[in-house]
């Protein structure tokens, strides 16, 4: 097949999937020899899919809205992403900004 993304050629081969950082395993995908992005048929995608709701990580990234408490700002952390990196209250965690629009903490 041809890429979506870029058109270049597509190889047949075996490519670990993660999931927040997560192995989820080797899966069969086609592969774009020129941009690298990985194809996976419906059977492997509902495959990935059960993996990952097998782990815990299926529909782990949620919206959260930005507070004022005082004189700073806060982020209501959802409830299965603080049982996941295992944050809880009275913790220390690292905040770092990378670029303008992404924000890291590091547990
Ligand atoms: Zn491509």
């Amino acid at each position: 097949m041809k890429c979506v993304i870029c058109g270049g050629n597509t190889q047949r081969k075996a490519v670990e999937h993660k999931e927040f950082g997560i192995s989820l395993g080797m899966f069969k995908a086609d592969v774009c020899e020129k941009c690298g992005e990985a194809y996976f048929d419906e059977k492997t995608a509902d495959e990935i899919q059960r993996k990952s709701k097998e782990k815990g990580l299926f529909g782990l990234a949620k919206k959260a809205k930005v507070a004022e408490v005082g004189n700073s700002i806060a982020i209501r952390i959802p409830k299965e992403i603080a049982t996941f990196m295992n944050i809880k209250k009275g913790k220390e965690v690292t905040l770092f900004p990378e670029g303008r629009h992404d924000l890291r903490v590091q547990v």
